[in-house]
């Protein structure tokens, strides 16, 4: 007999993370390539199809049930549509349609940063709360927001936790001033270090190293990072009263280095709210792919 499986996209600018998952979400075949890209959305579509078939065919005796396949950008689910997503060059694709009607088979469709923070909720590091939030530090900054155990989307603008003005003052990519990216992305972190210290930087994890080595300029940039994160996550905590965030991205990886002055500094700045407990991602860079596949399951 065959084994029903769906297979689960984590498309990125630069990469495609692809997997077979069965019943237990366990993957039965993985693939990993560059992102074919064109502005309409159907290079993608070809290039997800053929990876569906080549999976497929090294994995034994499987039936696709139905596709998951999350994207970054801003993504509206209830349209079907991904509205923008700057990094593949998008405006206005139907992704979900365009899979639909080339596979034959139901497709689950969302957000990367809300698919990884569903896994989260569900199978990984707040599976045991209704309401969480789910921070990814990475490039950007971005949210996923989990209310009694339903994602809140905002149909693709919910979330944007790395653009609320935290009052520095400096030039954010977006446009706008004191946005907590422009202080707290794992890119800003490497940038700024670099300015200060006049010393290129590959990543914001070379700067974490440098301070724990105890390095003036990193201990200055780490420090303005870590504050104004903690004054995002306390406009969140204020907001929404989460019971739990979840820190994902490579900076958190590291473990509790960073996540416990983190910590520290946002329940020193609560005076009446209910702390959040503060727990590191336990999916890392999977989260993507399961949530992916977490929605195509919910799709079939
Ligand atoms: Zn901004």
């Amino acid at each position: 007999m065959s084994t029903s499986v769906v297979a689960a996209f984590d498309v990125g600018g630069t990469s495609v993370k692809a997997a077979l998952l069965d019943e237990t979400l366990r993957p039965v075949a993985t693939r990993r390539q560059a992102t074919a890209h064109d502005d309409t959305g159907t290079a993608l579509v070809a290039q997800l199809d053929k990876l569906v078939a080549e999976m497929s065919a090294g994995a034994g005796d499987v039936r696709v049930e139905a596709v998951g396949v999350v994207v970054p950008g801003v993504v509206d689910e209830e349209a079907g549509l991904v509205r923008f997503a700057s990094n593949l060059g998008w405006r206005n694709v139907p992704l979900p349609s365009l899979l639909r009607d080339r596979l034959g088979v139901p497709v689950g469709f969302g957000h990367d940063v809300s698919a990884g923070g569903l896994a989260e909720a569900r199978i990984g590091a707040a599976r045991d709360v209704g309401s969480a939030v789910f921070t990814s530090v990475g490039t950007g900054i971005a949210a996923a927001i989990l209310l009694n155990g339903m994602p809140y989307r905002g149909r693709g603008y919910a979330g944007e936790l790395g653009h609320v003005d935290i009052g520095h003052g400096l030039p954010c990519p977006c446009g706008a001033r004191g946005c907590v990216e422009a202080v707290a992305s794992a890119r800003s972190i490497a940038a700024r270090y670099s300015e200060r210290s006049g010393y290129a930087v590959s990543g914001a994890l070379e700067v974490v190293r440098a301070w724990t080595a105890g390095d003036a300029h990193a201990a200055e940039v780490v420090d303005e990072a870590l504050s104004g994160l903690a004054r995002g996550l306390r406009i969140v905590t204020t907001l929404l009263a989460p019971e739990v965030i979840v820190l994902g991205g490579g900076l958190f990886e590291s473990g509790p280095l960073l996540l416990d002055p983190l910590a520290r500094r946002l329940t020193d700045s609560l005076t009446f709210q209910r702390p959040p407990q503060l727990r590191r991602a336990e999916l890392g860079d999977e989260a993507g792919c399961l949530g992916a596949g977490l929605l195509a399951r919910d799709a079939r």
